[in-house]
């Protein structure tokens, strides 16, 4: 998850961003709250469902899509493929150093720490990009308080036949975590962690580590951020597709 880059990339390649554009760019990582599954705004199936859905029957939420279009294009480069390694830039990133922290800080098993690993890197990512652009940060508050919530909540529940009042609370949420840490602040990538890990993991994170495994993230993405996304912008590889 790194919110502030998949907003970048969009203003980088829309000249007509909107707040619904904005929101998109956000919205498959609200598996992270288990409403829906990583797989249903991850996997082309899945999106262009979704697309149809919202096409046909809520075509008000049209300009959401594209940005669930740009949230795709930059996974598939930060999980799948990029340049020549064998997965996407943040898996390519993940160090035996990064990847022993994260599994001591969490106690969990492997597989669950190499993800957390990724999310680190995006993190890494999102920091260095808002030291250049502090402007992202109000884009999207600005952004998320111009859409209809109750509306986006009733389309997304009755297309995933969740109880729509708890899809509405988990959209409020996850874009809280979304905009109410100040992520210039070192701090505050230490806060939003261990409380992401407590509510969506249940997981007590030790706070010690977790702040090494963070500096360490923010350490090895710095020379390689900058590169990372003008490359995913140049590629303009947008068609859908796979990136779980
Ligand atoms: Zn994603």
């Amino acid at each position: 998850m790194f919110f502030n880059a998949h907003v970048y990339y969009a203003q980088r390649v829309d000249k007509n961003l909107d707040a619904l554009k904005v929101a998109g760019c956000l919205l498959p990582d609200f598996a992270s709250t288990s409403l829906i599954a990583w797989d249903d705004l991850h996997k082309k199936k899945g999106i262009l469902d979704f697309f149809e859905y919202v096409n046909k029957s809520a075509s008000q939420f049209s300009s959401l899509l594209k940005g669930i279009n740009y949230h795709n294009t930059l996974d598939y480069s930060s999980h799948l493929k990029y340049k020549n390694s064998i997965t996407g830039y943040s898996y390519a990133s993940i160090t035996p150093e990064l990847f022993n922290l994260v599994k001591k800080s969490l106690h969990v098993e492997d597989a669950r720490a190499r993800a957390s690993s990724h999310n680190l890197i995006e993190s890494g990512v999102d920091y260095h990009l808002l030291h250049d652009h502090p402007e992202l940060a109000d884009l999207i508050k600005d952004s998320l308080k111009e859409i209809n919530m109750q509306e986006l909540a009733k389309v997304m529940s009755a297309f995933y036949k969740k109880d729509e009042q708890e899809t509405f609370t988990g959209l409020k949420y996850f874009f809280f975590f979304a905009t109410d840490y100040d992520l210039k602040d070192f701090d505050d990538w230490v806060r939003l962690f261990i409380d992401l890990n407590k509510f969506y993991l249940k997981v007590n994170a030790d706070e010690k580590l977790t702040r090494q495994a963070l500096e360490l993230a923010f350490n090895i993405t710095k020379n390689t951020y900058k590169e990372y996304l003008e490359t995913s912008i140049a590629s303009k590889n947008t068609e859908i597709k796979d990136c779980n």
